[in-house]
């Protein structure tokens, strides 16, 4: 199921898609997490997102610049 980015979404919200889609398997112990969520902190221009397998304990954390454009 994709979900098509709207006039006037956010981009916070475009990436968290983004992010769903592609990475939800631990690099550490090939654990597919179908469920999981990146969690989304924003700080200014700058979006963290964190994300903890529920396999092994592994967190991936990352950071984009969103920035204004
Ligand atoms: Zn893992």
């Amino acid at each position: 199921m994709r979900h098509e980015p709207r006039p006037g979404a956010s981009p916070f919200e475009r990436l968290g898609a983004h992010f769903d889609e592609v990475d939800r398997v631990c690099p550490d112990c090939g654990f597919e997490d179908a469920d999981g969520r990146w969690t989304t902190t924003t700080t200014g221009d700058r979006v963290s997102y964190r994300h903890v397998c529920p396999s092994c304990g592994s967190i991936r954390k990352r950071t984009l610049d969103v920035g204004d454009r």
